[in-house]
């Protein structure tokens, strides 16, 4: 089994100008806090926010930080393409609060062999864990000591939108008027919220984030947050009979109720689900927090309807007013706004090809910031960035994914430059 090597990622950093940009935001702790309500929810993502501000104003930009920490770069087009289409691309600087994020050792997997990956702990990362990585025989892949993440989600796309940007500056690539976003947050579900549509003033846009080579997400999930509120009655166990009502005996019904075979963990592809992840109570009251998803709109009516059935059948046991059901819609199917608004899609499925990666179009079973995006009115699917098992301490990057993520990119940014035929060429560039 191989194992990571620090000299062989320093001696590689030498010449890969892209994997060094990566390697050196890895540095920063930026992972997003679920318990603060600060904005941004930790102080890493202003730090690396600095840091970034700094780089883009060395390369004459003036890029603008929002009150919540996100950061704007207007980049105007190559002289000619002003009247392209508006293209915004974004990546998120946070990652996620699953693994730790601090104090992360990076080292480099040379050549991999097929056979797994131990790292400096003793964790082992084989096919069977990640079946991904057969995918990656060959390649050279960052992996972490495997006591933190790597990063990648989202720093790797972060780190191909620096790249691009200095490739923009100098006009290496042709392009029409582009926003780039860092958005803050993304993994708590906070980032789009923190976003102005007007002001990001595109046409159509493209998140660069997480996930396999070759992916294009074109679809997400319709989801719903529930909170149901159970209202008990106390009284002293010795005179309790034919009076107490427990509030945790109506969550235990309630959540013995719900479709046993529609959970995450009994669901795959297409199917939706009922997921209860949080708990409190006593007996006086009890809550729980839920979430409903579904790919289709009426599959997710029809769990919102399922769920007030329930509702009513604890009050028609228990008495009016014993459950109440609180709904917070989260986001929406992003795949019928890329159908009505084809353009985008098209354009990233030209870039694929133009970078000779080969599309897997996917709908994943989760959200990203384009779901909320394209409903708002901004249509953005998400291409790969390359991380593989994003979220833990197995998280690895293939650099060629890294590579791949950044080649498509500039493909979209100049197809998008010269239009849907191809033909949008500057006034007097044949003279
Ligand atoms: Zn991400």
């Amino acid at each position: 089994m191989q194992k990571g090597d620090t000299q062989a990622l320093e001696s590689k950093l030498q010449a890969d100008e892209l994997l060094k940009l990566f390697i050196d935001l890895v540095a920063f702790d930026t992972r997003a806090d679920f318990s603060s309500n600060d904005k941004p929810s930790s102080i890493g993502q202003l730090r690396l926010g600095a840091y970034l501000l700094n780089m883009l104003s060395r390369l004459n930009l003036k890029p603008v930080q929002t009150k919540e920490g996100v950061i704007i770069t207007k980049i105007p087009a190559t002289s000619g393409y002003e009247k392209a289409e508006r293209l915004c691309l974004l990546a998120h600087l946070d990652t996620a609060p699953d693994a730790p994020g601090n104090d992360i050792h990076p080292s480099l997997v040379v050549d991999y062999k097929g056979e797994g990956i131990e790292l400096a702990n003793g964790n082992v990362i084989d096919h069977d864990l990640s079946p991904d990585l057969a995918h990656h025989i060959g390649e050279d892949i960052v992996v972490t000591d495997g006591t933190t993440l790597l990063g990648g989600d989202d720093k790797a796309g972060v780190a191909v939108l620096l790249y691009l940007i200095q490739h923009l500056v100098d006009d290496r690539i042709v392009h029409g008027p582009l926003t780039i976003v860092f958005s803050v947050d993304e993994e708590i579900g906070r980032s789009t919220k923190y976003l102005d549509i007007e002001q990001l003033d595109s046409d159509f846009a493209v998140t660069i984030d997480g996930c396999e080579r070759g992916e294009l997400d074109v679809a997400t999930f319709n989801a719903e947050g529930v909170k149901l509120t159970f209202h008990g009655l106390v009284v002293h166990t010795a005179v309790a009979y034919g009076k107490l009502k427990n509030a945790l005996k109506m969550m235990a019904e309630f959540i013995a109720a719900l479709p046993q075979d529609e959970a995450p963990e009994t669901t795959q592809g297409d199917q939706g689900f009922y997921h209860v992840h949080d708990v409190l109570g006593n007996v006086e009251r009890a809550e729980i927090m839920m979430i409903l998803r579904d790919f289709a709109k009426d599959g997710l009516a029809r769990r919102h309807s399922v769920i007030e059935d329930l509702v009513d059948q604890i009050n028609t046991k228990y008495g009016q007013g014993s459950c109440e059901a609180l709904f917070v819609q989260q986001y929406e199917n992003m795949e019928q706004v890329l159908k009505d608004q084809p353009r985008i899609l098209d354009y990233c499925r030209q870039a694929y090809e133009r970078a000779g990666v080969k599309v897997i179009e996917k709908k994943v079973r989760g959200g990203t910031d384009g779901a909320n995006l394209s409903c708002r009115g901004l249509p953005c699917p998400n291409i790969f960035a390359g991380p593989l098992n994003c979220h833990g301490v197995y998280e690895c990057l293939p650099v060629p994914s890294l590579h791949a993520s950044f080649e498509v990119t500039k493909a979209l940014v100049e197809l998008v430059a010269l239009g849907p035929d191809g033909s949008n060429v500057p006034a007097g560039a044949d003279d």
